[in-house]
């Protein structure tokens, strides 16, 4: 079972949220790290790294000596990723998206598969749970390789729990596609109900079953449960504004181990959680 811990904005508490529902279960889990940009869950499961592996994306690399400028390879590029220019052929290597077309439709043969440094991936374990995340190269600005890369990772024998980039752009739908649930993280805010609305959007077109967790639930107003009832959203847990558990956080504790009271709730959120997906199944 894949289970995909979202939210419509950073900040909402998603990865304390993905973390401690990854230790609370334990062993058998494996958390994956998808927010590749800013990755921290590493910063609270405190793995032992065991393997790192650099990510490339393939480029075109040209070898101009078997150039005949001919242009194809420009033509043949939707994302102006590659020009033919008096006679010098130009690779704007952040533009690419890895189609391949160009090296298929070169007749010289003068296209080679290049590598863009994408990031690093690394593996480890802490307590029984695996641990993956990747890391995006600084100053690459295109995540959803990455995230795919890690996803390459899950484990169908295990219980995976990916914590999902903040946002509903691609890097989002690049971590939650193909999940069997999303947990969708949020706070009683308006700006906060502003992104849930959009992050439940995304899930609905995904066609994957959802459900909310309000953390700072007693701070803000009462229009996140409005909309919950409205849209018929389960909310699946409630987390108080508490100034424990803040300070945990802050220090990069998990709320289980401070509050041991609250492993018993993630085990109990784990199991409403697989008994909506199950019932979504059926459907
Ligand atoms: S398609 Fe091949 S031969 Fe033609 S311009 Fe591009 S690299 Fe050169
Ligand atoms: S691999 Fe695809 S996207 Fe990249 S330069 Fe070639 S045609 Fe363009």
């Amino acid at each position: 079972m894949i289970i995909s811990v979202a939210s419509g904005k950073g900040g909402t508490g998603k990865t304390m949220v993905a973390t401690n529902l990854a230790r609370s279960i334990g062993s058998g889990v494996q958390l994956l790290d998808c927010d590749v940009e800013e990755p921290n869950a590493h910063l609270f499961i405190n793995p032992s790294f065991e393997e790192s592996q650099r990510v490339f994306m393939p480029v075109p690399a040209v070898n101009e000596k078997n150039c005949t400028y001919c242009g194809k390879c420009a033509d043949i590029c939707r994302f102006k990723a590659i020009a033919v220019v008096n006679e010098n052929v130009l690779v704007f290597e952040e533009l690419c998206h890895s189609c391949g077309g160009c090296w298929e439709v070169c007749p010289e043969g003068a296209i080679q598969e290049g590598g863009r440094d994408l990031g690093v991936i690394e593996k480890g374990h802490s307590n029984g749970i695996e641990f993956i995340h990747g890391r995006l190269r600084v100053g690459e600005a295109m995540s959803p390789p990455l995230i795919k890369k890690v996803r390459y990772y899950q484990n169908p024998a295990k219980l995976t729990i990916i914590d999902a980039p903040p946002g509903t752009s691609c890097p989002v739908i690049a971590s939650m596609k193909g999940s069997d649930f999303v947990l969708l993280v949020t706070e009683p805010t308006p700006f906060g109900l502003y992104d849930l609305k959009l992050a439940v959007a995304a899930a609905q077109i995904l066609n994957i079953p959802h459900g909310l967790v309000i953390n700072r639930c007693d701070l803000g107003d009462s229009k996140t449960k409005n909309y919950a009832d409205e849209m018929n959203l389960p909310i699946l847990m409630e987390i108080p504004f508490n100034r424990e558990i803040a300070e945990a956080y802050s220090r990069g504790e998990m709320l289980v181990d401070v509050m041991p009271e609250w492993k018993d709730m993630f085990l109990e959120l784990h199991l409403k959680i697989r008994h909506l997906a199950k019932l979504e199944a059926k459907h």
